[in-house]
């Protein structure tokens, strides 16, 4: 018999039925909150046994609908106690369980000197294993890559309660296939994930940030590639469009001018010497732009601050809110946009674009108050989905697709895909209990 701490308390029940998507809450029949992977692969078998399914939460930050259950007879299994973390310095090797926020693993290796490079910009308020299970990527990932890249061994329980360890603490694995890449981005779908070890590269980077008001996207997206092809590759690129910037015109640094749009970036180096370099460089090609260069960290924050709070103010223009993660090729995205605007201006939706310009990542938004206003922009969305494949881009690059892209996932990538990924669901979790109703 199982003797993990599970909760029936409804208050703390509800916590666990919502995550940050526009998906329906689905309170759970109990929560479990296991500190080890042994009870992990405990609350697994005792699942099949008592024969109920789990949902996988790692902190609920998700915009997909990943962590809710699926229906009211599910248990969730929380990994929130499995909080340790432990970094190697001398190998540049960092271990953290599953449940160990994102910030303070970061933190814990820059206090060693270290650099833990992925940064998706809700470090703060997810996890390890979340992150890992939605192969999270964020602002750094052109430069520096996503979790996918850092990740070198994980321990895993699988859906008949097995623990298995995969991958190797080396900067170089080829021994036998890579379950440790396909584990990450399965959504919890394969197996529940419980600790982990990434690569770590050298700390001590230099830094500094770049505001840039453009009259256009289209004289965005060109400035920026003017930047790229003259060899500044920027640590971060977000850009945010005018719409954007009306939602956070209260935190900007400068007047946000009509239907003007910001390119931010943050520029790095390992020596002052090149970050000097690469800021002469920028201010030759940015001859006649509009731009403030930070000369500290308040500066910086302050040039950050209305992109930091971008979630928040959404969420007062309407309570919920729908974020999407589009991905293309840079030449689509002025197109892109004026499909958005076009789209959206016809019938009468509020949205706004930004995103990391860096990989093409367009967070198109939304927000609504209730199922019927919901349902209009669902459509909408769906449309602009569309769009998106049809122009070669993908639907997903870094969210997931969880319970609210199910649909959209077929249309990008095939029936055939689908069904080879089923096969494989069907030998990590043969009962099809963990994580149920997500992805498929
Ligand atoms: C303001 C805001 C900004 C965001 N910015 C970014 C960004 O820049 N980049 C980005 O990639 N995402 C971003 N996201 C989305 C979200 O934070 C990520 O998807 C994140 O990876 C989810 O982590 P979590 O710990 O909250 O996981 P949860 O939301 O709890 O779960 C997400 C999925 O992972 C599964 N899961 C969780 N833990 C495990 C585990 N240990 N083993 C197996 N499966 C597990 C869940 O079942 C679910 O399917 C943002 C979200 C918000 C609200």
């Amino acid at each position: 018999m199982c003797a993990i701490e599970c909760i029936y308390d409804i208050e703390i029940r509800k916590q666990y039925s919502k995550d940050k998507s526009s998906c329906k809450a689905v309170i759970p029949k109990g929560v479990f909150f296991p500190k080890t992977t042994l009870e992990v692969s405990e609350i697994v078998k005792k699942s099949l046994n008592d024969n109920f399914n789990i949902s996988i939460w790692g902190a609920g930050s998700g915009v997909n609908g990943g962590a809710i259950p699926q229906d009211s007879e599910e248990f969730v299994i929380s990994l929130q106690k499995m909080d340790k973390v432990e970094i190697l310095e001398h190998d540049f090797i960092g271990r953290a369980q599953c449940g160990v926020n994102t910030l303070y693993f970061q933190q814990k290796c820059e206090e060693k000197g270290l650099f833990f490079p992925p940064d998706p910009a809700s470090a703060d308020i997810s996890s390890i294993g979340g992150n890992l299970a939605c192969s999270a990527g964020g602002m750094r990932g052109y430069k520096y890559g996503t979790f996918r890249d850092y990740v070198i061994k994980i321990t895993f329980v699988d859906g008949k309660g097995n623990i298995i360890t995969t991958g190797c603490e080396t900067f170089k694995w080829v021994t036998g296939y890579d379950f440790v890449r396909l584990l990450t981005g399965s959504e919890g779908t394969l197996g529940i994930i419980t600790e982990a070890s990434f690569k770590l590269i050298p700390g001590n980077i230099v830094k500094t940030s770049i505001y840039i008001n453009f009259e256009s996207m289209d004289i965005l997206v060109a400035g920026f590639l003017k930047l790229m092809k003259n060899s500044i590759i920027p640590s971060n690129a977000e850009f945010m469009d005018s719409y954007t910037l009306n939602v956070i015109k209260e935190y900007l640094p400068c007047e946000h001018k009509n239907n003007g749009c910001v390119l931010l970036l943050e520029i790095d180096s390992y020596s002052y010497e090149n970050l000097e370099n690469d800021l002469k460089k920028f201010k030759k090609l940015a001859q006649g732009w509009d731009y403030i260069i930070s000369d500290n960290e308040e500066v910086s924050h302050n040039l950050w601050k209305g992109r930091k709070r971008l979630r928040t103010e959404l969420e007062k223009v309407k309570p919920n809110v729908f974020s999407e993660d589009f991905v293309l090729l840079y030449s689509k995205i002025p197109d892109f946009i004026r499909f958005t605007e076009e789209i959206c201006n016809k019938n009468n939706i509020f949205f706004c674009n930004f995103g990391h310009i860096i990989d093409g990542n367009i967070h198109f938004s939304s927000v609504y108050e209730n199922d019927e206003e919901k349902r209009h922009i669902e459509k909408i969305i769906y449309k602009i989905s569309e769009y998106v494949i049809s122009n070669g881009g993908t639907i997903s690059g870094e969210h997931g697709i969880g319970k609210y892209k199910r649909e959209l996932m077929i249309k990008e990538i095939g029936q055939k895909n689908v069904d080879i990924m089923q096969s494989v669901k069907k030998v990590f979790d043969p009962h099809n209990i963990l994580n149920k109703g997500k992805i498929f």
